[in-house]
């Protein structure tokens, strides 16, 4: 059983209202833990620890703020397979693929932030004054300073990944962090709170306030003494931190949901493991499909379009569903029942605007489902083709293992369809003409462009969407960006003075 514990000024405390929340194992439906339910009252003890603890946090060198963060990756790494093993059990995940992305991925977020501060230059402009006639020559120099309290909120779907996406360069660049996981996935957070006080974090430079997001989550966002909020979850919830974070002034980094086109041109690649095909599948049910970046809408030039399908529902068939802690799985269960049901209520909408489902379409038969994983929510993997591009299971994000198919004649369609949507979070495009490649990718509704090739990931890239995918961008010196505040120095060189 998992006892998850906030932390707040260097401690592990319940929260003070005493509730709980239970964790379930989304595999087998049993109940594994709880976390605490936090109130106002715990995030508020959590800003203040945070804000005492911000004037030397923001003063340390960064090299020694850098050495911290370097030796938290470290205990990660020595972590990996308890991590792994914790974040599967929590999610739904294989096993395998915890090992291989969200862990090792949570300790890189580490790593670079701590390395990417070494490298920060300031920025100087040499004014020759010309631009002002009568100004004297300038030196202007900008310096950058954290900002202070910065509050993370992030979901459940690559629950270790996205925390320590947010809290590393928040905390690299000098600020202190209240940090809330999601209430669906807390383990692998607590779990990082205790690695932190192992790596030697000074009490209050990382607070982690567990709890729903409409107490303790809302409770961050209104906080008078957190002025800096990094979200990632839901285009609705993101939305309405827009509305209260623009009221009081406060920066917002909003990432949002989806609904990706993967654009399949008559001349790309289709076979091999990194071909269009084999591409496209691992893009739509990785996860089980619940990653924001998955491509939910594959677009297949109408002369190769039968090809696609019918390699997409040959992978499909054969993905190897099973008990998330087996090695060799490679599908798993989806997040919660309650989403599952909500996944489901997607694909029988499908079916009845007219959509052909071309293999899964249901929960998975227990009889297929180890014995120790007949109560979990297993839903199959699922394609679907014949919907308009219009129609609202085209247009919401379905966050699970769907993927819809269209065929397309010409470049031009295919943009239209997949720039049709509120959302400009990823898109992937297969061709090797390289000249359509700049093309289609420069006139795609989407903050990343993959050219052959999926979630392809380079931690100094800008990562984000346009539309209603998100507003701002992190990663690199965006993120860096975001968490500090600039000062420009303007100084004259008038020797009369
Ligand atoms: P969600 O919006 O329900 O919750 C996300 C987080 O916000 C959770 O910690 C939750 O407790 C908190 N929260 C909920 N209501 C809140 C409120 N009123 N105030 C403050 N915090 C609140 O999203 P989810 O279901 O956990 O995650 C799935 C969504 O996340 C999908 O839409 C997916 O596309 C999106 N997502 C986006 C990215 C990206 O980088 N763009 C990455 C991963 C997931």
């Amino acid at each position: 059983m998992f006892d998850v514990r906030n932390l707040i000024a260097g401690s592990h405390c319940g929260a003070r209202a005493g509730r709980t929340l239970p964790i379930a194992e989304p595999a087998t439906g049993a109940r594994i833990g709880a976390a605490p339910a936090s109130t106002g009252e715990d995030i508020d003890a959590a800003v203040q620890a945070a804000t005492r603890a911000f004037p030397s946090w923001a003063r340390a060198p960064a090299i020694e703020r850098g050495r911290l963060l370097e030796r938290l990756a470290t205990l990660i790494e020595a972590n990996l397979e308890r991590l792994a093993r914790a974040e599967s059990v929590d999610t739904g995940k294989p096993v395998a693929l915890a090992r291989r992305v969200d862990i090792p991925r949570s300790a890189a977020n580490m790593r670079y932030f701590a390395q990417a501060m070494q490298h920060c230059a300031g920025e100087a402009h040499w004014s020759d004054g010309a631009s002002v006639p009568g100004a004297a020559p300038a030196l202007n120099v900008t310096r950058r300073r954290p900002r202070g309290v910065a509050g993370c909120i992030s979901p459940w779907n690559l629950p270790l990944y996205l925390f320590t996406w947010k809290i590393a360069p928040a905390l690299a660049s000098g600020n202190t962090v209240v940090a809330k996981p999601s209430e669906v996935t807390p383990v692998t957070a607590h779990l990082l709170g205790e690695l932190s006080i192992e790596a030697g974090f000074p009490p209050g430079v990382l607070n982690i306030v567990h709890g729903t997001g409409a107490e303790a989550g809302a409770a961050l966002v209104m906080h008078p003494g957190v002025q800096t909020i990094t979200f990632t979850g839901s285009t609705s919830v993101g939305r309405w931190i827009a509305r209260v974070a623009g009221d009081a002034f406060k920066r917002v980094s909003l990432e949002l949901g989806g609904k990706n086109p993967f654009i399949v041109f008559e001349d790309a690649a289709l076979d091999g493991e990194r071909g269009a095909i084999a591409t496209a599948s691992r893009a739509a049910f990785t996860n089980q499909g619940q990653i924001c970046l998955c491509g939910s809408r594959v677009l297949a030039h109408r002369s190769i379009y039968e090809r696609v399908r019918e390699g997409l529902i040959a992978r499909a068939r054969a993905l190897k569903v099973g008990d998330p802690r087996d090695d060799a799985t490679e599908f798993g269960a989806l997040v919660s029942e309650p989403h599952l049901a909500k996944v489901a209520r997607c694909v029988d909408a499908a079916r009845s605007l007219g959509g052909r489902v071309l293999t899964g379409g249901s929960r998975i038969d227990p009889a297929h489902i180890p014995a120790r994983c007949r109560g979990g929510a297993f839903y199959a993997p699922t394609i679907i083709e014949g919907l308009p591009p219009g129609c609202t299971v085209e247009q919401e994000e379905i966050f699970g293992p769907v993927v819809t198919l269209h065929a397309f004649d010409r470049e031009e369609e295919a943009i239209d369809i997949a720039n049709g949507t509120r959302y400009g979070l990823a898109a992937t495009i297969f061709t090797r003409d390289m000249a359509r490649a700049h093309r289609a990718g420069a006139a795609l509704d989407a903050g990343i462009v993959w050219v052959n090739c999926w979630m392809n990931r380079d931690l100094r890239t800008p990562f984000g969407g346009m539309k209603e995918s998100g507003v701002g961008r992190e990663g690199g010196l965006d993120a860096i960006r975001f968490f500090t505040e600039p000062t420009n120095l303007c100084f004259a060189l008038d020797d009369s003075v």
